[in-house]
C-alpha cells in the first residue's frame, strides 16, 4: 500500500477575541525559533554537526524547566518552532557545503514570524471544521473541501492580515492502474497546452486582475513620497494608509497566483484521471541557464530578452505542471514519462519528415507529404510517440515509491 502526503489549505475565520492568542503564538514561535537557531549554531561551530531532533528537543525541556514564562506556552508549538529552525539550519548547512559559501538562517526580528504549528500527531485534534490544540483557542476553518481522516500535522500561517490553516494529510494511492488512452502534451504558448488527441487547454484570462493590480500599484505610488532618485521614502511606506494599500496589492497578486495554481491543479487532475500514460517534454538544463540579457560579447536585444522571458515563463508552467502530474499520477495509478523534445515541433507526424519550414506559426504543413495539422497538436503527437517507444515506458506503473516525496508542508499546494 502506497501513501502519499498532501497539503490542504483552508481559510480561517478568526474571531475578535482570538487575535491576541494567535499573535502570542507567533511571538512565542519567534522566540523559540531564535533560541533553537542559537543552540544549533553554537553546536555546529563547536563540532561541525547539525543537532537532530533527538538531541535538540531535550534542550527545550531544559529551557522550560528553567523559565516559568516558557512553561505558560504549549510545548507542542514550541517543538514545532524548534523543528522549523532545525530544518532551516540543516538546509543552510547543506547549501553551504554545495556552494562553498557560508550563510546561516537569520534570527527573526519583531513581527517576522508568520507560521506556527505542530510536527506530529500528538496533543491536538480536528473535529469537523474545528481544530483544538493547547495554547490556542479553538480554530474554526472554512471547509472548502473534504478533509481526509488521516491528518498528520498542521500549521497556521498569517499573511497580509489573513490566516490560513495548512494541513498535511496522508492519502492512499490507487493500486489499480488508471484507464484511458495514452496522451502526449505540448506546452505551446504560455500556459496553453495542446494534447495529442487534438484538445487545447487555455489558461484563464488575467487581463482584468492585471488591470486591478496596476491600478492599485498606481494608487500606492501616489500615497508614498519619493526621494530625489524616485525611490520611495521608508517612513512614508510605513504609514497606515500605505501599509493598507500594500496589503491590498499583495492580496490581489496572491489571488492571481491562486487562480493560476487552481487551474494547473485541475488540468493535471483531469489528465491523471483520464490517461494511463502521460508523456511530457523534458526540461532541458541547457536552456535553463541561458540568460535573456545575453553576454557582454553578445548582448541580447530587446526582442531576445522578451523571448527569454517567454521561455522562462514557459519553463515555469511546464515544471509546475510536471510537479503536479508527478504526484497526481502516483495517486491515480497512471504513468508519467518525459522525452527529449528535440525536433518534436519540426517533424511531420505522418511521414517523419523533419524540416524547420514544416512549421508556420500555428499551422503545420509537411513539405514532403502535405500533411496538415495544428502545429502544437502535431508536436504533442510526436511527443506521445517518443514516450511510447522510450526505454522509460517499461510498463511499470508510477505507483511505486521510488521518488515519493517526504511529508513536508507546502510542497504540493503552495
Ligand atoms: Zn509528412
Amino acid at each position: 500500500m502506497n501513501i502519499q502526503h498532501l497539503t490542504y489549505r483552508f481559510p480561517v475565520r478568526v474571531r475578535r477575541n482570538q487575535h491576541a492568542c494567535l499573535e502570542a503564538a507567533l511571538e512565542e514561535e519567534r522566540l523559540m525559533y531564535n533560541k533553537a537557531l542559537e543552540i544549533l549554531r553554537a553546536h555546529h561551530d563547536e563540532t561541525g554537526e547539525v543537532l537532530g531532533r533527538k538531541e535538540l528537543f531535550p534542550r527545550l525541556t531544559r529551557i522550560r524547566k528553567d523559565d516559568p514564562e516558557r512553561r505558560e506556552h504549549a510545548q507542542r508549538l514550541q517543538r514545532g518552532a524548534f523543528d522549523r529552525a532545525r530544518v532551516a539550519f540543516e538546509n543552510a548547512v547543506n547549501r553551504n557545503r554545495k556552494t562553498g559559501k557560508v550563510g546561516y538562517p537569520r534570527f527573526k526580528g519583531a513581527n517576522r514570524a508568520r507560521t506556527f504549528g505542530v510536527i506530529d500527531r500528538e496533543g491536538w485534534s480536528i473535529k469537523g471544521n474545528r481544530l483544538r490544540c493547547k495554547g490556542v483557542k479553538p480554530v474554526e476553518f472554512r471547509e472548502i473541501r473534504e478533509l481526509p481522516p488521516d491528518v498528520r500535522s498542521w500549521t497556521m500561517t498569517r499573511r497580509d492580515g489573513r490566516w490560513t490553516l495548512a494541513v498535511v494529510v496522508a492519502v492512499e494511492c490507487s493500486d489499480t492502474p488508471a484507464e484511458g488512452p495514452p496522451v502526449g502534451i505540448d506546452m505551446g504558448v504560455i500556459d496553453q497546452i495542446a494534447t495529442s488527441d487534438g484538445a487545447r487547454i487555455k489558461a484563464p484570462c488575467e487581463k482584468k486582475i492585471d488591470a486591478e493590480i496596476a491600478e492599485a500599484q498606481r494608487k500606492w505610488d501616489r500615497i508614498v513620497e519619493k526621494d530625489g532618485k524616485g525611490k520611495p521614502k521608508k517612513a512614508s511606506m510605513k504609514t497606515a494608509r500605505a501599509r493598507k494599500e500594500r496589503r491590498r496589492i499583495n492580496r490581489l497578486i496572491k489571488k492571481r497566483a491562486n487562480r493560476r495554481r487552481d487551474h494547473a491543479h485541475k488540468v493535471a487532475k483531469k489528465l491523471a484521471l483520464n490517461h494511463e500514460l502521460i508523456v511530457l517534454e523534458k526540461l532541458l538544463i541547457a536552456n535553463m541557464t541561458r540568460s535573456a540579457k545575453g553576454t557582454k560579447e553578445n548582448p541580447g536585444t530587446n526582442a531576445a530578452a522578451k523571448r527569454g522571458l517567454n521561455k522562462s515563463m514557459l519553463r515555469a508552467s511546464l515544471s509546475r505542471l510536471k510537479a503536479l502530474l508527478e504526484y497526481k499520477c502516483r495517486l491515480h495509478g497512471s504513468r508519467l514519462v518525459e522525452v527529449d523534445p528535440k525536433n518534436t515541433s519540426r517533424e511531420c507526424h505522418e511521414c517523419g519528415h523533419v524540416a524547420k519550414e514544416n512549421r508556420r506559426r500555428k499551422k503545420f504543413r509537411c513539405l514532403s507529404c502535405g500533411h496538415e495539422d495544428d502545429a502544437d497538436v502535431n508536436a504533442a503527437r510526436n511527443i506521445l510517440r517518443k514516450g511510447r517507444g522510450s526505454p522509460e515506458d517499461t510498463g511499470l506503473r508510477s505507483g511505486g515509491s521510488e521518488t515519493a516525496a517526504p511529508p513536508t508542508l507546502g510542497q504540493h499546494c503552495k
